[in-house]
């Protein structure tokens, strides 16, 4: 039991070591609910019966106000650490053990988060979380995230993906073609009509869709009877994205009808949606960046960027105030799920970093159960979400 006692830089190593990929994360949430029991917080393993969550919790004083510091710990299959959840991991262990050290009231939790890359069976285990109510009885989320650069309140965009099946008509290309009906010829015809799409979309609204074919056929002498694509639709605003789904929708209906086939589509996952941003904590956050002498853009800066990927973080800031800070540790413009980031991970300025996140979240959480004005603002944010 030596690793009860590790530290935030060595458990960040541990479990870069030990790249787990989503949802067989067994090792890593192991060694975190060591460390939480070891310092005292009660813990709750499978938490709502995903094998690799856990949920720890820590009360001091009267109990509350609650709050929350959400750890991931997933490697991404074949490249291990190289989104740098290991360093959340430990961020979210350490700022609570940190913050039940320095408050007087509340409850510190740490739950567990498995599979946030979507690899596996528990894929986007937030959702879940959310849906299953697992934030009713917490007032505050705190997360944070590696990046190659320091961020704070970045939005992200809503992504829901699909499943097209399409079904033909097999038969010999050279002495009956005349009876096949192509499920290859649907699929390409939708690849193509969706190309098209992509000039008449809401440039504000920052419509990404992206899609691949998955199959397309077995043998060229053979009409293809079966042809699969999945796509990724994305848009910053949730109205217009059921808008540009029902064009999806339409297009692939119109290519069978032009092809003679049969389809089906299917919806694959949860919908991740966009990210509530809250002022007051931003603000709050990034002045203590400041303080600290770290360089963060401005909150404007920030949110005048247009959102470029999704997170199932953002599913959890629709039902409590959160926020998820973004903290440097490569140099700008390093491709993040490379190499380069891989290593980053576990970089001097990886450590240096995940020792200020600790700081600022811990101090952070503690100003929370501190200040009841500094509640309500965040709560008046919540509930006018003047970012919308
Ligand atoms: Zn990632
Ligand atoms: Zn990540």
């Amino acid at each position: 039991m030596n690793d009860v006692n590790l530290s935030p830089w060595d458990t960040a190593l541990r479990i870069h070591e030990y790249s787990e990929p989503g949802s067989s994360e067994f090792k890593s949430s192991e060694l975190l609910i060591n460390i939480l029991r070891y310092k005292g917080f009660n813990v709750i393993d499978h938490y709502l019966g995903i094998e690799t969550a856990f949920r720890a919790t820590k009360k001091v004083g009267s109990g509350k106000p609650s709050v929350a510091f959400l750890a991931e710990y997933d490697a991404l299959p074949g490249i291990g650490h190289a989104c740098g959840h290991n360093l959340i991991a430990s961020a979210a262990a350490f700022s609570a053990i940190r913050t039940a050290e320095i408050i007087s009231n509340g409850t510190v939790n740490v739950i567990g988060t498995p599979d946030e890359e979507g690899t596996g069976r528990w894929s986007g285990s937030k959702i879940i979380m959310a849906e299953k109510g697992a934030f009713k009885d917490i007032n505050l989320v705190l997360g944070s995230h590696p990046s190659d650069e320091w961020s704070v309140g970045r939005r992200s965009l809503l992504v829901r993906d699909y499943a097209v099946e399409f079904k033909g008509f097999s038969s010999h290309e050279a002495a009956s073609p005349e009876l096949g009906r192509s499920a290859l010829d649907a699929a390409i015809l939708t690849y193509t009509a969706v190309n098209m799409l992509r000039q008449h979309v809401r440039r504000d609204a920052n419509v990404v869709m992206h899609g691949i074919i998955k199959e397309g056929g077995k043998a060229s002498n053979v009409t293809p009877d079966r042809s699969l694509l999945t796509y990724g639709i994305r848009s910053s605003d949730p109205d217009y994205h059921g808008t540009i789904v029902e064009k999806f929708r339409t297009i692939v209906d119109g290519c069978a009808k032009a092809t003679f086939t049969d389809y089906e589509i299917r919806e694959i996952g949860p919908l991740f949606s966009i990210t509530k941003i809250n002022p007051t904590l931003s603000n709050y956050i990034r002045n203590k960046l400041i303080e600290m002498n770290v360089a963060c853009p401005t909150l404007q800066e920030t949110w005048s960027l247009p959102p470029g990927g999704s997170t199932d973080f953002a599913n959890v800031s629709q039902v409590v105030p959160a926020l998820e800070l973004d903290f440097q540790v490569a140099r700008r413009g390093t491709p993040w799920h490379s190499n380069e980031s891989l290593k980053a991970a576990i970089s001097d300025m990886a450590r240096k970093s995940l020792n200020i996140v600790i700081r600022v979240l811990s101090e952070t959480a503690k100003y929370f159960t501190d200040s009841e004005e500094f509640r309500d603002n965040i709560r008046r944010d919540f509930i006018d979400d003047p970012m919308k």
